[in-house]
């Protein structure tokens, strides 16, 4: 039964990776996947889904008025999203709603809070309507396990507040255990 999943992580924690391990999987038994990343990441060029293995394929991407729904899914076994802390409230409905009317599953992997400590909107709505909800562990520099993220500047100091999105200084993000984001 097609569903929908929410692979959450803190940072750095190999989600693309798995993500483009899924693709591999699905298409060694000959079957179609559609990759999609956020239009607003453009790290490593748009449309690109990069590990860091230095894996790198093209995506579709989707900004804040892409409609899922409106897409066709002909001969998709299934959809994969990357960086879905990005979608929108309605986006996740919409995913939500071609899984299940459909039948094509839909994979999504992101983070679940900002740098505050506060939720990204696409993953709140991901954690209220997924079906499937899997955490990818990663470790914190004190050996614990890493659940949200604390941002510096360049000088190293912790910024605790600003716009939830800053995209192109992830060397600045650092994924920490709770214990660590409130030291
Ligand atoms: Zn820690």
């Amino acid at each position: 039964m097609a569903k929908l999943f929410f692979r959450h992580a803190a940072m750095n924690s190999g989600k693309s990776t798995q993500l483009l391990q899924i693709a591999n999987n699905y298409e060694s038994m000959a079957k179609t996947v559609r990759l999609y990343t956020a239009a607003i990441d453009d790290r490593f060029g748009v449309g690109k889904i990069t590990s860091r293995l230095n894996i790198q394929r093209d995506a579709l991407t989707y900004d804040d008025h892409f409609d899922f729904l409106a897409a066709d899914y002909a001969g998709i076994a299934c959809v994969l999203i990357d960086e879905a802390q990005f979608l929108t409230p309605t986006q996740v409905q919409q995913l939500h709603r071609l899984a299940h009317t459909r039948h094509v599953p839909v994979i999504c992997f992101g983070l679940r809070s900002d740098f505050r400590g506060e939720p990204f909107p696409g993953a709140a709505w991901l954690l209220a309507l997924a079906e499937d909800i899997e955490e990818i562990k990663t470790i914190c520099h004190c050996g614990r396990k890493a659940t949200m993220h604390i941002r510096r500047d360049g000088n190293g100091q912790r910024i605790k507040e600003g716009p939830q999105v800053v995209i192109g200084d992830e060397a600045r993000y650092h994924a920490v255990c709770a214990r660590c984001f409130y030291a």
